[in-house]
């Protein structure tokens, strides 16, 4: 999995509370199911073949809140109890027995599965999609909380045949009936109940291919067919680096990516059928600031590490993300270059030594680490363990990890001791420093980035000179800039330094240098040299939608006589998913006096507009904070806040609720929505009593 904001949240694995089940080992699953989006239900059946390795008299599935409708055992009515989570069957089960379980159920799921846009009057933006890992695939199938038994699970699903059905496997057969059609897909192999997933939406696809064969379904919205090159641009590149680099051979029957709206996380690597957010579809423009890459090579790289072998538990977590981070940063060395794996490694490093210094710091063994430990320190510790032991040595280890381990269960241990090999090398000090210290050896990294790369070795050397120097920070920094070749070293000098540059110095820059030099004056200046008024208006052309917002807003403030001039020049930009550049332009339009006085209504309904559950919710929270510091907030914005204040996704639900504490603080709002009581849900009903009585 892949988080979008580092270091927030943190992470409770399913293990941490699943229940170890030894005595049985599930084998297949058939899984037939039909998927009501009105009332948002699930109902069908699943057959399990499971063994009995020793005697035992009770078995138990997690299934968390649904209602069953019959449990049959060889065929035959089974004594069970059910308590809510747990689904026990009752018998003297034999030794080296193979059993068929069947059970007939319903369920309406509150979290795991998420059904968005069957409400409103948009067509097309209709979407069924699961969040199996810490949300509990229980929820939707009963299956395992834990992740220890891996089962090969095979799928039909029966749904409204308009719609595109994806799920893990390949897709074996397809069968219409009363209007709906029956999608059926097969497993090969086992995996943990986490992995499992689905996704139903109205999708286009396009098909590419590995050079080993595996052939790779890349998902989009009809309406996106231009985005398709820039978002999944390097899908194969990335595949064949990962098979190549790797050694072991992906290990399932295909691999298929499908964005959904306002996904919880940045993706998830479900077996063969990763699903990411939509807010990476991007165009070119976007794919200089902010692209699908990283995410999509993370993603992969759990096909191997995570999915093929996974965690006995939390405490075995690094062999998760640790190793999805590694192998997607080194993928984008292969694309990107060594420089940019370097730098990096030092942002993550810098973020690390702040954890350390503020006492926080985490060991990668403990399983109540965060994001910021288990991903970013995790890569760390296996850039310092490849260069200890020699890339050989790395990779024979890498490779003889996955092969004892393929398709079951692994520690921390039984990775160290296949990357020990029959070498001699010691690797406690590895273990001490960097799996079982909290605290992040900062300056051991330092060295590390000094001996390995050439523009942070400049940097650090620049910086010292800085510090102990008593020539000018301008001067020092021009004695260096003429000999820099690295687009990075520089736009990372005057984001660090630009405090000290001066205007002669800027205007030169922006004058002789690239997008992404420009673009870090265009972000870090806090005022800009009024004097270079063309060179700082030439930034307005870049071509990247992070200087354009930047400078538009800057330009706007600057020089208030050439607003007209600066809203003509950028009207019709949208920017990224979030719109970005085109609210700033709306508020900007709308706070301009005399521009375009016929369409100030339009452009009001617009950003008004933009607060309805129809957009996707970076789009909402934009306009909210826009509507909210310029204009206010309409009757129908604050009817889609408190919507808002029950949203699936946690990090905008937070927000909504910390805005509408805010505006209720004033008394004018706390009226307001108090009269519209009458149209709200009985959630939002119940959320906002409850603040009322507070108050
Ligand atoms: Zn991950």
């Amino acid at each position: 999995m892949k988080y979008s904001l580092i270091a927030i949240l943190f992470l409770i694995t399913n293990s941490l509370t699943a229940q170890l089940q030894d005595k049985v080992d599930f084998i297949h699953g058939k899984v037939n199911i039909k998927i009501d989006p009105t009332d948002e239900s699930i109902a069908g059946s699943v057959t399990y073949q499971f063994k009995v390795l020793q005697k035992v008299d009770t078995v138990f599935l997690d299934a968390q809140n649904i209602n069953i409708i019959g449990i049959k055992l060889n065929n035959k009515k089974a004594r069970t109890s059910y308590s809510g989570k747990k689904i026990i069957l009752h018998k003297h089960f034999k030794a080296n027995k193979t059993y068929t379980l069947d059970i007939a159920y319903s369920a309406s799921p509150k979290q795991t599965v998420y059904f968005l846009g069957w409400k409103d009057d948009v067509p097309g933006n209709e979407q069924v999609w699961t969040q199996g890992q810490g949300k509990y695939t229980s929820h939707w199938l009963p299956s395992f909380d834990d992740m220890t038994e891996k089962v090969e699970f095979d799928m039909d699903i029966s749904f409204d045949r308009t719609y595109q059905v994806i799920a893990n496997g390949n897709l074996v057969a397809t069968k219409e009936l009363e209007g709906l059609k029956k999608w059926s897909f097969n497993m090969d192999q086992p995996m943990s109940s986490y992995l499992l997933a689905f996704a139903i939406g109205d999708y286009h696809r396009k098909e590419v291919e590995s050079s080993t064969g595996i052939p790779i379904s890349l998902y989009f919205y009809p309406s996106d067919s231009t985005k398709v090159e820039p978002t999944y641009r390097y899908t194969t590149t990335i595949f064949n680096f990962l098979e190549k680099e790797i050694g072991i051979p992906y290990a399932w029957q295909n691999y298929k990516q499908i964005p959904v709206r306002d996904f919880l996380y940045a993706g998830m690597e479900n077996t063969g059928t990763t699903i990411f957010s939509d807010s990476y579809i991007i165009d070119s423009t976007a794919f200089k600031d902010r692209n699908y890459v990283n995410v999509n090579a993370h993603e992969m790289a759990h096909q191997w590490f995570g999915n093929l072998v996974t965690e006995v538990d939390g405490s075995s977590h690094w062999l998760h993300e640790g190793f999805a981070t590694y192998y997607a940063l080194l993928a984008e060395k292969e694309i990107f270059g060594k420089e940019y794996y370097y730098w990096k490694l030092y942002e993550t490093a810098i973020q690390l030594r702040e954890l350390t210094e503020k006492g926080m710091g985490e060991a990668l063994i403990d399983p109540k680490a965060g994001s910021l430990t288990f991903y970013e320190k995790g890569a760390w510790a296996l850039h310092i363990l490849r260069s200890q032991i020699g890339e050989t040595n790395f990779r024979l280890g890498i490779k003889r990890y996955l092969k004892k381990y393929g398709f079951k269960n692994v520690t921390i241990d039984n990775f160290m001791e296949e990357i020990k090999g029959d070498t001699d090398n010691e690797l406690d000090t590895f273990r001490n420093r960097w799996l079982v210290d909290k605290d992040f050896p900062f300056e051991e990294a330092k060295k590390i980035l000094i001996r390995e790369s050439e523009d942070l070795k400049i940097f650090f050397e620049l910086q010292k000179k800085i510090m102990t120097s008593n020539m000018g920070n301008d001067s020092i920094i021009k004695s260096y800039w003429q000999n820099i070749d690295s687009d990075r070293l520089k736009a990372k000098i005057i984001k660090t330094y630009h405090k000290s540059l001066s205007q002669e110095f800027i205007g030169k820059v922006i004058g002789n240098e690239n997008v992404l030099v420009r673009q870090a004056l265009a972000t870090t200046l806090g005022q800009l040299p009024l004097d270079l008024k063309s060179e700082n208006e030439s930034l307005l052309d870049d071509g990247s939608y992070i200087t354009k917002e930047e400078m538009l807003y800057k330009l706007w403030t600057n020089y208030p006589s050439n607003r007209e001039k600066y809203l003509n020049k950028t009207k019709g930009i949208i920017g990224f998913s979030n719109r970005n550049i085109r609210l700033l332009w709306l508020s900007l339009a709308l706070l301009t006096k005399d521009y375009e006085p016929n369409n100030t209504n339009n452009y009001y309904m617009e950003l008004s507009g933009y607060t309805s559950p129809k957009y996707p919710y970076e789009v909402r929270q934009g306009a909210f904070q826009f509507l909210q510091q310029l204009i206010g907030l309409s009757d129908n914005n604050l009817l889609d806040l408190v919507g808002a204040t029950q949203h699936h996704s946690w990090q905008f639900r937070k927000y909504a609720r910390s805005l509408l504490d805010q505006l209720m603080e004033k008394k004018e709002y706390r009226e307001r929505i108090d009269g519209l009581r009458a149209k709200f849900n009985m959630e939002e009903l119940r959320y906002i009593t409850n603040k009322l009585i507070l108050e």
